[in-house]
């Protein structure tokens, strides 16, 4: 977050003079309170200041790297989550890579007749059973598919730090966000690298930061 000069100047106050209040800073800066409000509220709201009513504002010593991280780490799987595309594990490879087309995605995950996550399919895996002169039509996507245990998945309570780091220690696209049911693990989710990025757009767009 670029602050104004005035802002740099008010934190300086608060530094040095800290608790103070609203009206004491203005008076330094021979302004008026009014004038000021503005400029106290995005410092509270970025972290930089605090306020304690009949105190006045301190400075919270944050950095405005510290004020991302935190941020960073508050955000969770469900805050930026995609819809899961799913297909049944008997579905042919044909139809499965006409889905992908259809869907503009990159990842299906593989349900089982009680619609509980039973694998993964990516492009490549598609293009690999591809090669060939096996009809498509005839091979069903559980025999081409990663299949679990072995598959990669996050809870929507993730933190989407933690989500993303499974990405790259994995080296894969996608996750499959699920909810744990008697019967297995119910795919409510995808969470993607395009996600991820998604986050790492809207933190560097906080003005507040
Ligand atoms: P692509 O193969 O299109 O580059 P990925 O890198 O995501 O896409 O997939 C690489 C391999 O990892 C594929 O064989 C795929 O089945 C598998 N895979 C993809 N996602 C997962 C996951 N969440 N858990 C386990 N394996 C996965």
């Amino acid at each position: 977050m670029d602050l104004t000069k005035r802002q740099h100047q008010i934190i300086d106050i608060v530094k040095e003079n800290g608790p103070i209040t609203g009206e004491s800073i203005a008076d330094r800066l021979s302004l008026t309170r009014a004038t000021l409000r503005p400029d106290l509220a995005i410092l509270t709201m970025a972290g930089f200041l605090d306020a304690r009513p009949r105190v006045g504002y301190f400075y919270t010593g944050k950095t405005g790297s510290e004020l991302l991280t935190e941020k960073l780490k508050q955000f969770t799987v469900h805050d930026f989550q995609s819809i899961p595309v799913v297909v049944n594990e008997d579905v042919s490879v044909y139809d499965a890579i006409c889905t992908m087309f259809l869907e503009d995605i990159g990842t299906l995950f593989v349900v089982n007749n009680d619609a509980n996550l039973s694998g993964v399919l990516s492009r490549k895996d598609l293009l690999r059973a591809s090669i060939g002169k096996q009809d498509l039509r005839e091979i069903p996507v559980h025999i081409i598919m990663t299949r679990m245990p072995n598959v990669t998945m996050c809870y929507k309570d993730d933190l989407l730090l933690e989500a993303a780091q499974s990405l790259i220690e994995r080296q894969i696209d996608a996750l499959p966000v699920v909810k744990e049911v008697e019967s297995g693990f119910e795919v409510i989710g995808r969470l993607t690298k395009t996600n991820v990025t998604k986050a790492l757009v809207e933190l560097g767009r906080d003005q507040r930061l």
